[in-house]
């Protein structure tokens, strides 16, 4: 995990990561001889350095704390962490308003809240998926309505707090899938009696078992995130800014 180092006294944050040692390679393309020339730099050492003698402080990112409102792979985004020290908890706001800006950061003293603003089903997976795995003897248009019917009826009886996280699925960090919790299942093997005929019933029920944990019937939650800005204590200044040269590696670690 990378380090967080704050200054108290400029409220200040650097984030410490494996790269700031990394020497910078610089070519000059008008020399024939394409020399690479590196240049040994050390981030961190200027940053303590710069706030030598003050009074530092090293709140711990926590882990999986990482949220932001685009797609992972996003490069352009605002992007939230929480931290704590021992008495204070902050969230670290790491952000850039171009893809040549360097990462910046900023510690809020706070918390961020994640609010599930809607549950949703997976419609038009769960048509293509059903019109795969019945291909020898297809359900009519009016079966598959009569399914995706019944199947978002349920889910919007779901109490979201009783059902299974599967993190893997999801590619956007405020959308999260769940898995159906036992008793939704039931219910929809049990009223899917009612849109199949006897003969198609055990291949429906077949289709709801083998997509209902890591498939199309997974349910996708939407999500909001709530910051609270806690009040600053007196004599805390402003907040300022560090930024991290290897933004492209920050990027692929995702957290
Ligand atoms: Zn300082």
């Amino acid at each position: 995990m990378n380090q967080l180092i704050r200054c108290i006294d400029c409220d200040s944050i650097f984030i410490k990561t494996p790269f700031d040692r990394c020497p910078e390679f610089t070519c000059d393309p008008g020399d024939p001889s394409e020399t690479v020339r590196s240049t040994d730099r050390d981030d961190y050492q200027s940053f303590l350095s710069v706030h030598h003698g003050h009074r530092l402080d090293h709140p711990e990112i926590l882990e999986d704390s990482f949220i932001s409102e685009k797609a992972y792979i996003e490069p352009v985004k605002v992007s939230y962490y929480r931290a704590a020290n021992k008495t204070e908890r902050f969230v670290v706001k790491r952000f850039r308003e171009s893809i040549e800006e360097p990462l910046r950061f900023r510690l809020i003293p706070g918390e961020y809240t994640l609010e599930c603003i809607g549950i949703e089903i997976q419609s038009e997976e769960i048509v293509r998926q059903l019109k795969s795995d019945f291909r020898k003897s297809p359900l009519s248009q009016d079966q598959i309505s009569a399914f995706l019917k019944l199947h978002r009826r349920i889910v919007d009886r779901i109490d979201i707090r009783n059902l299974v996280r599967i993190p893997e699925e999801s590619s956007h960090p405020l959308e999260i899938f769940y898995k159906m919790d036992d008793v939704s299942v039931f219910y929809l093997l049990r009223n899917c009696r009612n849109i199949v005929r006897r003969e198609a019933y055990p291949q429906i029920e077949q289709f709801i078992y083998r997509h209902k944990d890591d498939g199309v019937l997974l349910l996708k939650a939407r999500h909001r995130i709530q910051s609270t800005e806690r009040a600053k204590a007196k004599g805390e200044a402003a907040s300022t800014v560090a930024s991290v040269r290897d933004t492209k590696a920050m990027e692929r670690e995702r957290g």
